[in-house]
């Protein structure tokens, strides 16, 4: 039996359980797309966007899954049954990214079906048939139904309100990250790294509120003063949300100066126009990590990297990821990119000792080593992760803003985004 297969089972007996348990309607949220491994960017945010939709109702219980099958939300819902059904097939036909959702719903008697509640079958994405006669029969040929996935997805991240654009664009670079395989004491979406106090859902969940506030800075490119006040807000909401766990502090500041950076025609040079005078932040104490460090050694940190505009990242991390794995990008990161978030946790020598150690992560077997050793000294390379949030950023907006139809050729956008080599 293929790993796709238990999975399948296990999951099948999980949502009876939950429906037992609780005694409530349960609905399961995932990606409607093929394939053997699920694990991808764009099937990842689908099922998050159906997720975010559904949170507008009264969820009593959830619990997620991550496994080839994809990432999987079960919520479930104090509502009668056929009110639910009718929300979720809703979703499923309007929503931009509906068409690629799967929302099924269940009690303890099990599944029940649009035809239980007198509505049409769901149709086919591509030419509006029964949807599951065209699987059956294999009517589509992959590439076909792979373009209408990518293009789809496009058209949602190119709202015509650019703010809405910004918001989704932001949000999937934050969420895009958790995808990492490996994440070296970090949380991804199938562990919780070296935090005992948070996993991937808080992850997306604060991913959403800030993404809402920072791209209100959109039009702000120009102005520091008015961005760091977006982000200073943006905070705020952040540790609301969480009740006062860090998961985005370093990210907003990042995302904020980036999405500026982008908006002129040398990102470098704005941010770093922008950043002149950034290092007079440490005239006065605010009691963070990066203050601490500054104090005891001299060491800058991500303002210093501000006050170069992000040039690695722009010159080397975006245009590295262009051509390698995810998990390597990571990596690289972690090796060459200054990480007080980790160096705070781990002091000089600990934070030495790690970027030697990922020097020699060349097979799966070291990764998996480091990725133990890390979690054994309880280290998490954050700072890493918002760097890579930010290349996800670049990469997206990159693709976003063209305004050419570059489907067909854009290979690398599927191996990126879909996991298709
Ligand atoms: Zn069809």
């Amino acid at each position: 039996m293929t790993q796709l297969l238990q999975e399948r089972e296990s999951r099948a007996s999980l949502q009876k359980q939950i429906c037992q348990t609780y005694s409530l309607p349960l609905v399961v949220v995932k990606a409607n797309m093929h394939g053997e491994d699920k694990r991808s960017l764009i099937q990842t945010i689908v099922a998050c966007e159906g997720y975010f939709e559904l949170k507008k109702l009264n969820i009593s219980h959830h619990h997620y899954t991550y496994t080839v099958e994809g990432l999987i939300f079960y919520l479930s819902i104090d509502l009668p049954i056929e009110q639910i059904k009718r929300i979720c097939v809703d979703i499923e036909e309007n929503h931009p990214l509906g068409r690629l959702m799967d929302i099924d719903v269940f009690n303890s008697h099990g599944q029940i079906f649009r035809r239980n509640l007198n509505l049409d079958p769901r149709q086919c994405f591509i030419c509006n048939e029964v949807a599951h006669i065209c699987v059956r029969e294999q009517t589509h040929p992959i590439l076909d139904i792979e373009n209408f996935i990518l293009e789809t997805f496009k058209k949602h991240l190119q709202a015509d309100d650019m703010q809405v654009r910004w918001q989704r664009m932001i949000q999937t670079a934050l969420i895009g990250e958790l995808i990492k395989p490996l994440g070296y004491g970090c949380v991804t979406l199938s562990d919780q790294g070296s935090h005992s106090d948070m996993d991937a859902l808080l992850f997306i969940e604060s991913a959403h509120t800030v993404s809402m506030e920072i791209s209100k800075a959109f039009i702000f490119s120009k102005d520091f003063k008015q961005l760091r006040e977006v982000g200073k807000i943006a905070e705020q909401k952040m540790f609301e949300m969480t009740n006062g766990i860090n998961t985005h502090k370093g990210a907003i500041f990042l995302m904020l100066l980036v999405m500026a950076g982008l908006q002129h025609p040398d990102p470098v040079k704005h941010i770093s126009g922008l950043c002149e005078d950034i290092l007079s932040d440490f005239q006065v104490d605010d009691g963070s990590h990066g203050m601490h460090l500054h104090k005891q050694y001299g060491i800058t940190g991500i303002r210093g990297l501000a006050k170069e505009g992000f040039e690695d990242l722009f010159t080397q991390g975006y245009p590295y990821f262009q051509l390698h794995p995810i998990d390597d990008t990571f990596l690289r990161l972690i090796r060459e990119n200054p990480d007080t978030t980790l160096m705070y946790r781990g002091g000089q020598s600990l934070y030495n000792e790690c970027r030697e150690k990922a020097k020699r992560t060349e097979n799966s077997v070291e990764r998996i080593k480091f990725d133990r050793w890390m979690k054994i000294q309880g280290l998490s390379p954050g700072g890493s992760a918002d760097m890579l949030s930010a290349i996800l950023l670049i990469d997206l907006y990159s693709w976003i803003m063209e305004e050419t139809n570059d489907e067909p050729t854009h290979k690398d956008r599927y191996r990126r985004y879909l996991g298709i080599e």
